[in-house]
C-alpha cells in the first residue's frame, strides 16, 4: 500500500514555466508516486499535460486541466470536471503565486493589486467550490503555499508580495477552524529559497545582462544565507505537501510547514 492509494488530488500551478520543475509540478508527481490520482491544473493545457506526461510515464494516472485560477467560472468548471473524471477530490494543493519586486512607496498599485488578485484568489476560489464536496463527504485535505516572507523581511523588498503570502497564513488558519467538524483539514506550506523557474526568472528580470549571471556563484552565495547549506528544491516542497495530505498528518489542521533549510530560525 502506498501512502495515497486510492486519493485524487487536485494540484493548482501544477505545470511549471519553460518546461522546468516548480513546486506544484514537482507535488504533483510525488503525490502520484504516493498513489494518487492527480488532476494536474494551470493556465495553459500544455503545461498541465507536461506534467501529466511525467506521471504517466512512471504508471501513475492524471488528468490535464487548462484553468486561470482567478476566474470562478473557469475554476467551478475545472473542478466539475476532475469530479466527474474521478468520482471524488480528497487532497486540494493551492500552489498558483505570483511575484513582483517593490517595496512600501515605489510599489505600484496596479501591481499591489494584481498580487492580491493573483495569490488571493489562488487560495480563495478553489477552496470555495471545492468545499461543498468535501462537506458533502465529510473528509479533505487542503494544503496552501504561502512562503517564510509572510512572516518576515528576507533582505529584498517584495511588500506586496509578502502581504499577500502573510494573509495567506491567516486565511489557512481560519478556513481550518471553521472546517475541523466537518472533518476537513487545512494548513500552509511556507517554502524558504527554492530553485524554480519563477525564482531564476525573478533573477533574470533583476539583471543587466542574462548572459552574465553567473548561477554557480549565486548558488553559493544563496545557500550560504541557509543553515542546512543548501537552497531548497520543489522536492523539499512535495514532500512536505505529501506528509500534510497523509494520514500521518490527521491530526495536524491550521497550522505551517516551514521548508526553508533553517533560514528563518537565523535571520
Ligand atoms: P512557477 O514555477 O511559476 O510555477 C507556478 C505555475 O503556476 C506556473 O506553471 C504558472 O504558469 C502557473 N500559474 C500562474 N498563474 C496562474 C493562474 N492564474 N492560474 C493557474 N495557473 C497559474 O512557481 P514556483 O516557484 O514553483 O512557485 C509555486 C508557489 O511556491 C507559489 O505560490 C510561490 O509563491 C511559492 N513559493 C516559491 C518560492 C521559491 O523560492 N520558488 C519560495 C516561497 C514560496 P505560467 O508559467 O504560465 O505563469
Amino acid at each position: 500500500m502506498k501512502r495515497l492509494d486510492g486519493k485524487v488530488a487536485l494540484v493548482t500551478g501544477a505545470g511549471s514555466m519553460k518546461g522546468g520543475m516548480g513546486n506544484g509540478k514537482a507535488t504533483a508527481i510525488r503525490l502520484a508516486q504516493e498513489g494518487a490520482v492527480i488532476c494536474a491544473l494551470d493556465l495553459t493545457i500544455e503545461a498541465a499535460e507536461d506534467t501529466c506526461d511525467v506521471i504517466r510515464s512512471e504508471s501513475g494516472t492524471a488528468f490535464a486541466l487548462a484553468a486561470d485560477v482567478t476566474e470562478e467560472t473557469q475554476i467551478h468548471n475545472a473542478i466539475t470536471a476532475c469530479l466527474t473524471h474521478f468520482g471524488q477530490i480528497d487532497i486540494l494543493q493551492n500552489n498558483v503565486g505570483i511575484l513582483r519586486t517593490g517595496g512600501a512607496a515605489n510599489t505600484t498599485i496596479e501591481d499591489w493589486d494584481l498580487l492580491a488578485h493573483v495569490n488571493l484568489k489562488a487560495v480563495f476560489l478553489p477552496t470555495k467550490h471545492i468545499l461543498p464536496h468535501f462537506i458533502e463527504r465529510q473528509t479533505g485535505v487542503i494544503t496552501n503555499v504561502s512562503s517564510i516572507a509572510g512572516l518576515r523581511y528576507l533582505g529584498t523588498p517584495y511588500i506586496a508580495y509578502n502581504t499577500t503570502k502573510g494573509a495567506i497564513i491567516s486565511y489557512t488558519r481560519n478556513l481550518a477552524a471553521e472546517q475541523a467538524q466537518n472533518g476537513i483539514r487545512a494548513n500552509s506550506i511556507l517554502p524558504g529559497f527554492i530553485d524554480t523557474p519563477m525564482a531564476r526568472n525573478l533573477t533574470e528580470q533583476n539583471s543587466d545582462d542574462v548572459a552574465k549571471i553567473d548561477w554557480e556563484a549565486l548558488d553559493r552565495q544563496r545557500s550560504a544565507r541557509i543553515p542546512l547549506g543548501r537552497v531548497g528544491t520543489p522536492w523539499d516542497v512535495a514532500n512536505a505537501a505529501v506528509f500534510l495530505a497523509s494520514n500521518e498528518a490527521s491530526y495536524i489542521t491550521g497550522t505551517e510547514i516551514t521548508v526553508d533549510g533553517g533560514v528563518s530560525c537565523s535571520v
